[in-house]
């Protein structure tokens, strides 16, 4: 369980498979984010549709709503969302501390109040791997101390250090959590736990761990620091993969690849990379150019919902007047229901009417691309042109800004 085979290179870009307890998923891979326990306006049935199979949920909200003992009485967070495959779940950190104003970080953890009742709430890094264990999503996130993207140097060590500190302490709560399950299944004894896994909420434990915990480089846009977060994880356990935060923060894009670029040669090569908060179809491709193995981002259903589509020569606003009377597709080399189905000047009228239809085409169609994006790009790694199949994709994505 947790194997990560990587299959083809090229260059950096790497092509894998990463078996999960609800899956296998094949890398690069995109990861839509459902926010809620939902990616916003599809369904599950959706998403199967259009190749999802990850899913991102978020573990700030589901603390606060419905909370994590509810989604357990409803048969844990794959049963409650309907959807029977691969799930991460972040920490939480990400949200909590964007909430400027409403929290106060200490050792122990971040105080803070609910963004929907105003009541004050509580994670630590016990407390945010707790959450996740009772959600039981196959990959949890340690919780670490997310910084904006311009932070000072002194401000990115200090993050960096306390994101360490806390990662000790998400791994032994982890691995208690692990030991209770284990004695609570007499019949399991025989398997043995992973450094990182968490037995299998059913059943003997000869089907591998059901849960894994993945640790969060930080350091800024500091090369050394990036450095240093590396090797303190790399020094607190063995790990199943490894995750890249605190980019896509408010730093430039080139700050962000330079960081993957300096990571790369130092990343053990066995284990899948995830970079953080990243959906934009240029930085997706650019990210795999550099090594990644999965993204999410809420971009393509944010954008979606806003009326722009993305498409082989750039991103196109469905609302313009230019649109109306269009019988083309949103996107001619698409396969998804919306590029399918309906013209162009249909998708127009729904956003002009209003009608929730239109969000969630849009929606459809954007996930649909990224993750279609992706299979290319996996696709040319393989067959070893994915150096000349990125640079004419990216031509051809700039070539003309669309309206
Ligand atoms: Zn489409």
């Amino acid at each position: 369980m947790f194997e990560f085979a990587v299959e083809a290179t090229h260059g950096a870009a790497r092509a894998g498979r990463w078996t999960l307890p609800h899956g296998v998923v094949e890398t690069p891979c995109f990861m839509p984010v459902g926010t809620q326990g939902t990616v916003r306006a599809l369904s599950p049935r959706d998403l199967e549709a259009i190749g999802a199979r990850i899913v991102l949920a978020n573990t700030y909200h589901l603390f606060l709503r419905p909370g994590e003992e509810t989604v357990a009485k409803l048969g844990g967070l794959h049963r409650f969302m309907g959807w029977p495959h691969p799930i991460l779940t972040d920490s939480g950190g990400f949200q909590v501390f964007s909430l400027e104003s409403l929290r106060r970080v200490s050792e122990e953890g971040v105080e803070f109040r609910s963004h929907i009742d105003g009541s004050a709430r509580f994670l630590s890094p016990e407390r945010a791997v707790e959450v996740q264990w009772t959600l039981g999503s196959d990959i949890a996130m340690a919780f670490d101390h997310v910084i904006p993207g311009q932070a000072s140097r002194e401000a990115a060590q200090d993050a960096l250090d306390r994101t360490l500190r806390w990662l000790v302490r998400c791994k032994e709560r982890f691995a208690t959590l692990g030991q209770e399950a284990v004695s609570r299944q007499p019949s399991a004894i025989s398997g043995a736990l992973s450094d990182c896994g968490r037995p299998t909420a059913d059943g003997p434990l000869a089907d591998g761990p059901s849960q894994t915990l993945v640790p969060i480089i930080q350091g800024g846009t500091y090369a050394d620091l990036r450095r240093a977060s590396l090797e303190g994880i790399l020094g607190a356990g063995d790990w199943d993969a490894l995750a890249v935060g605190g980019l896509s923060v408010g730093e430039s894009k080139a700050a962000t690849f330079e960081t993957l670029e300096s990571l790369g040669p130092i990343l053990p090569a066995g284990r899948p990379r995830y970079l953080m908060g990243v959906g934009f179809p240029e930085d997706v491709v650019g990210a795999i150019a550099r090594g990644v193995d999965l993204a999410d981002c809420v971009a393509p259903t944010r954008m979606g919902r806003n009326g722009a589509a993305f498409t082989d020569d750039g991103p196109v606003n469905i609302r313009n007047a230019r649109h109306r009377d269009d019988p083309g597709p949103l996107d001619p080399g698409c396969d998804c229901e919306t590029c399918t189905t309906f013209s162009r000047g249909y998708l127009r009228h729904l956003f002009a009417a209003e009608e929730l239809l239109g969000l969630r085409l849009l929606s459809l169609h954007n996930v649909r691309y990224l993750i279609r994006l992706s299979a290319r790009a996996r696709a040319a790694i393989v067959d070893g042109s994915f150096e000349g199949w990125s640079r004419e994709w990216l031509a051809r994505y700039q070539a003309k800004e669309q309206a």
